[in-house]
């Protein structure tokens, strides 16, 4: 499995960096984000280092569609599917990615605006 010392999530995923656990399987974890932008703010994270969304193998389809369903899950666990939610990857500088493994946001808990900002 792919993996980088010097990576924030790397670090989440083996546990050397504390953080709020929701969920986790051999393919992913899910925590709540330290500077969360909405009452319910989820960060759902593959376990394997992957830095972004170009960076994605055939390989790793599964891998990736597994993180909505992790989405999916808790939505459905913390009753966040009734007034709905947004999914969110901001990938590369323009989006606003800051850490460079790839994670896909769980916000809910408000209205949204659309467009973004
Ligand atoms: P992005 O800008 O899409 O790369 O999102 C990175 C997210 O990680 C931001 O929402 C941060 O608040 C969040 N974050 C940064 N450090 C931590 C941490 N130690 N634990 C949980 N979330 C974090
Ligand atoms: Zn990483």
């Amino acid at each position: 499995m792919k993996h980088d010392p010097n990576c924030l999530f790397c670090k989440i995923v083996d546990r050397k960096i504390p953080a709020k656990l929701i969920h986790n399987d051999e393919m992913a974890i899910a925590f709540e984000d330290i500077n969360p932008q909405a009452p319910s703010h989820i960060l759902i994270v593959p376990n394997e280092h992957i830095s972004d969304i170009q960076s994605m193998k055939e390989g790793e389809r599964e891998l990736i569609g597994h993180l909505f369903f992790v989405a999916r899950n808790i939505a459905a666990a913390r009753g966040l599917d009734k007034g709905g939610y947004r999914l969110v990857i901001n990938n590369g500088r323009d989006a606003g990615q800051a850490v460079f493994h790839i994670h896909l946001h769980l916000l809910s808990g408000r209205a949204f605006a659309w467009p973004p900002g």
